[in-house]
């Protein structure tokens, strides 16, 4: 069993296709939408997929032959250690726990895999070490 997290692409012809429904039904794969956003010409969404690796390859490849764009979205932040001073100002911001204090060297430690994309470290930073990798 694995976690996975996409960044989702809808037109306007897919854009209100039930995707979690046919994740669950079909791929026995425990969807969670991080993030969902519409506009004009379709929509914007960050899923989480948690079920066996197959099972998510079948469903990326069932999303994307339904005009979905799924692309894997592992790194949405990027932190340059060159300006981080590990304050901890974005250990209590984050919603995921993504930041965590190493006790041993008293160094703020990312794990980019816990991240969900909200995007609140950023503004937190006052060395503005942290960035995006890619757009929602
Ligand atoms: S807020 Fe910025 S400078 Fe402070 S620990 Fe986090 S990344 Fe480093
Ligand atoms: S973008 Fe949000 S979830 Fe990701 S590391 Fe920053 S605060 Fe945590």
């Amino acid at each position: 069993m694995i976690e996975k997290k996409f960044r989702l692409r809808f037109n306007d012809s897919n854009v209100n296709d039930s995707v979690s429904y046919i994740l669950v039904s079909q791929f026995k794969i425990s969807p969670v939408i991080l993030q969902a956003k519409t506009d004009g010409s379709g929509g914007r969404m960050l899923l989480s997929m948690k079920g066996p690796e197959k099972n998510i390859e079948g469903a990326v490849t069932y999303l994307r032959g339904m005009g979905i764009e799924t692309e894997p979205m592992d790194n949405y932040v990027r932190r340059d250690d060159k300006r981080c001073f590990h304050c901890g100002s974005c250990i209590s911001v984050c919603p995921t726990f993504a930041f965590e204090l190493d006790r041993d060297t008293w160094d703020v430690v990312l794990d980019t895999d816990k991240c969900m994309a909200c995007g609140f470290c950023l503004s937190a930073c006052p060395a503005h070490a942290i960035m995006l990798k890619m757009n929602l």
